[in-house]
């Protein structure tokens, strides 16, 4: 059975352009039926999965990663229309799942074990697989946060059963059409569409779901962390965050002021790692902010699928409801520094919104966003930046500009986050872990580490007596 039939139930889903409102497709629903017949097709598939020579079963996910490569442009043009991203952006996002495949695609002839001295005879360790996994993936990028959870479970030997937001499914369905033109077995690797509080609910409640790799809301990721615990089910969780831009009066001041829209504006700030406080050092503070207001004006918010698009609109007209209430709608009295434009008629826009902190304590300086809001706030020397960009329940990422070295290498031991930048604001490559301190995570995807958390290790002891 196709992953066709497996959404041939119940209920169906219009797809909105969030640039345009229009309908772009109607995506059928999987129910629990449905649900749990494709968890059974992963489970079957995992005992011949598990087989394939190591070097075969690399070999199927470079030829994936190939024909995710040769398909990237219409892949990019899904994400456009589905999820309002830049188109510059959506070419990165489908670039990235053919990185991520290719990455891991070495995995399975490395996947190594060791062997212990001990009395008596030969002691060995395996990184066996789990067995199913279930990715359940935001709306904020669909593409990239399917890759990372697929990529090293396939590797690892596992099937996986993915269920992508019901706001955004298209492209994950596109990646499931595309898997098995590659050669993957039918069942290593389902896109199951449908309601979090259905498929996703089931991910966590089927006991074959061996592991959930979970990205999304904090207060979901707490429930599924609860839910888990019934049947000790591995968890990978991602969940919010609210990053630091710690700038230093000693940084090249216009490089920090210039790289600072992007960094809360990519994606319309529904990023996890968008650096949405500013901390900027009380004597440069108001030279940051004239140069930081012509960055921002600087910023193209437009229709995402013009080249020269730099921002879109937000996903939903929920979300953009979410995002006034941090600024118009807020009780409390918020200080609008400056905006940038954005476009007016359909589409959830919202344009780049600069707002003074006055403490730690405002709701638009503690909670995440996630829409183009940043808040920005003085501080005094190195102990205090540390200790507010500190105050926080989140750790995800953040950055820090300065000229000094030890200084750098201080305040990045000191602020408690999982993935941090000097002068620039990158957060993800796939070769580097990434995932988040306190509320913002457990555990680590991308990079060498991530296999770990798609295996268990069993240790073997072979008696030579
Ligand atoms: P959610 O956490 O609700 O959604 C993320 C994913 O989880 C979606 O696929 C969703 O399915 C699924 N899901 C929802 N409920 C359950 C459940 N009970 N069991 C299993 N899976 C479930 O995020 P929202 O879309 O509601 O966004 C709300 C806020 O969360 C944002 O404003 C932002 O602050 C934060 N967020 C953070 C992200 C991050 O990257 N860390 C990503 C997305 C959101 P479905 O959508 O189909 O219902």
């Amino acid at each position: 059975m196709s992953e066709h039939d497996v959404n041939m139930t119940v209920s169906e889903h219009d797809v909105v352009n969030p640039a345009t409102e229009q309908v772009v497709q109607t995506v059928v629903q999987a129910d629990l039926d449905r649900t749990d017949e494709a968890i059974a097709r992963a489970e079957a598939a995992g005992g011949p999965w598990r087989e394939v020579a190591p070097a075969d079963r690399g070999r199927l996910l470079r030829r994936f990663s190939e024909v995710v490569d040769s398909h990237l442009e219409e892949l990019a043009q899904l994400e456009v229309a589905n999820a309002g991203h830049t188109i510059g952006n959506a070419r990165w996002e489908a670039g990235n799942v053919r990185d991520v495949l290719n990455y891991y695609s070495a995995a399975p002839e490395r996947l190594v074990g060791r062997q212990i001295p001990v009395a008596g005879g030969l002691d060995v360790t395996f990184k066996e697989p789990l067995g199913t996994v279930g990715i359940i993936v935001p709306w904020n990028f669909p593409m990239p946060i399917a890759g990372w959870g697929l990529a090293p479970a396939l590797a690892a030997g596992n099937t996986v059963v993915l269920k992508p937001a019901e706001l955004t499914p298209l492209t994950a369905i596109r990646l499931g059409e595309l898997a098995l033109e590659a050669g993957l077995p039918e069942g290593v690797f389902t896109v199951i569409a449908g309601k979090g509080s259905v498929v996703g609910e089931r991910f966590v409640t089927h006991p074959a779901v061996r592991k959930i790799c979970f990205t999304g809301s904090t207060s979901v990721g707490q429930r599924i962390m609860r839910g888990a615990a019934d049947q000790v089910k591995r968890i990978t969780l991602e969940l919010g965050g609210k990053s630091a831009n710690v700038i230093f009066d000693d940084a090249d001041l216009p490089a920090a002021a210039a790289a600072a829209p992007m960094s809360f504006l990519d994606n319309a700030g529904q990023d996890c790692c968008a650096r949405s406080r500013i901390l900027v050092q009380r004597n440069v503070f108001d030279r940051f902010m004239e140069l930081f207001e012509q960055a921002v004006l600087g910023v193209v918010v437009a229709d995402p699928s013009r080249e020269s698009s730099q921002m879109g609109p937000l996903i939903s007209s929920a979300q953009r409801e979410t995002v006034r209430s941090y600024v118009e709608g807020s009780a409390e009295q918020v200080d609008v520094a400056f905006r940038g434009k954005a476009p007016g008629g359909d589409g959830f826009w919202y344009p780049p919104t600069v707002v003074l902190a006055h403490g730690t304590t405002e709701r638009v300086w503690r909670e995440e966003v996630f829409g183009p809001v940043v808040a920005v706030l003085p501080f005094e020397d190195e102990a205090d930046a540390i200790a507010k960009a500190n105050d926080t329940q989140y750790g995800l990422s953040g950055s820090i500009w300065t000229r000094d070295v030890g200084r750098a290498i201080r305040v990045s031991r000191g602020i408690q986050a999982g993935s941090l930048s000097v002068n620039s604001h990158s957060s993800v490559r796939y070769s580097t872990p990434f995932g988040g301190f306190k509320q913002s995570g457990i555990g680590r995807e991308l990079g060498p580490d991530a296999l770990d958390s798609f295996t268990d290790v069993k240790n073997v002891f072979i008696s030579t007596s």
